[in-house]
């Protein structure tokens, strides 16, 4: 048997203990240590089994005392130092509401799509619909349906990415510019057309300053009765003042696309130097901008449309081009770089 001396002296020492820890886990440790397996009030409290009736009786009830009085001021103790170290968790997790936080990055549309939606802007505010269509395009609409012949050379592989597609190599390309979408639009719609068409197209091109295999491209075409180059001239000069200013000045040049006729290229006056001649214009103080001219009777029978009753005019011209020459960017990969350094620039 444990004597009755050696239990009370361990309860006063672990007692002693317990009020001099400092942490809950001290507390825990100190519990396994008074009442835990091996602990000598657990000893005890198994030899009860084999003690006499008056054995059990003495040390029964000592054993009852202590355990007790260790388990309250364990749990007394424990209480204390829990709300101490919350109080001290809190103090530490406390969030200052009143520093300045981190601003979040903010994304911006790309100078493309800023120009794109400026254009679309123009145009739909003087009541033009914008039309799409696919990228992966067939050759009857890339060019049969525009009038281009069959030996002309933007049809060569050195110029246009054909698509390998079924038992047609030769037919199915990625489109060369947004013409096509007018074919397509002109065969499902009767006129009065005006159209705006803007887009990505694809070209065989090899990356340098001015040229990329992709790019961005509008077109523009208006059909009716009684629609002459006055009206094209008049649209573009619209155009021209809301997307470069007031004062620019246009003019045009002859020129042949298949699908026009008369074609013309049109040249804006530099809106940076006014005509004097600066960097931009190389000197010129005209900038080369679009081609357009009076859509050619065959496109408009190709697409069901009497050419005797109405007449049309059509533009096309380079979004990316635009962006370049309103912002001064001298090349034009920077735009499908994804720089950053750049791109911030146009936000
Ligand atoms: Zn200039």
């Amino acid at each position: 048997m444990i004597p009755r001396e050696d239990l009370r002296a361990h309860a006063s020492a672990i007692l002693y203990r317990i009020g001099a820890a400092a942490t809950v886990a001290e507390v825990d440790r100190l519990q396994d240590e008074a009442l835990g397996e091996s602990s000598p009030i657990t000893a005890a409290r198994r030899s009860l089994r084999e003690a006499t009736p008056d054995q059990k009786r003495a040390l029964g009830a000592i054993v009852n005392e202590v355990t007790t009085t260790l388990a309250d001021a364990l749990a007394a103790r424990r209480s204390v130092l829990a709300e101490e170290e919350r109080i001290v968790r809190l103090a530490a997790e406390r969030v200052d509401m009143t520093l300045p936080g981190y601003r979040p990055e903010r994304g911006a549309a790309h100078l493309v799509m800023q120009v794109w939606d400026e254009i679309v802007d123009i145009f739909t505010g003087i009541g033009y619909t914008v039309a799409a269509g696919p990228e992966v395009e067939t050759a009857y609409y890339n060019f049969d349906a525009l009038n281009t012949p069959a030996t002309h050379p933007a049809r060569l592989e050195s110029d246009t990415l054909y698509v390998d597609y079924g038992d047609d190599p030769e037919g199915v390309l990625l489109r060369t510019q947004t013409s096509p979408v007018q074919a397509r639009w002109m065969e499902s719609h009767q006129p009065p057309v005006h159209i705006i068409v803007p887009g990505r197209v694809y070209r065989r091109d090899a990356v340098d300053a001015t040229h990329t295999p992709v790019f961005h491209q509008m077109e523009a075409l208006a059909v009716g009765e009684d629609i002459t180059f006055a009206d094209l001239r008049g649209t573009l000069a619209y155009f021209m003042d809301q997307f470069f200013g007031k004062h620019t000045r246009q003019r045009f040049l002859p020129n042949f696309f298949p699908f026009t006729e008369p074609s013309a290229e049109m040249h804006v006056s530099c809106h940076r130097c006014d005509g004097s001649g600066c960097r931009t214009c190389g000197n010129r103080g005209w900038i080369e901008l679009l081609g357009c001219g009076v859509v050619d009777p065959n496109v408009l029978e190709a697409a069901g449309y009497d050419a005797g009753r109405v007449s049309g005019w059509a533009f096309g011209v380079g979004i990316d081009r635009l962006a370049m020459i309103r912002h001064d960017i001298p090349e034009l990969r920077f735009f499908f770089d994804a720089d950053l350094r750049v791109l911030e620039q146009f936000r």
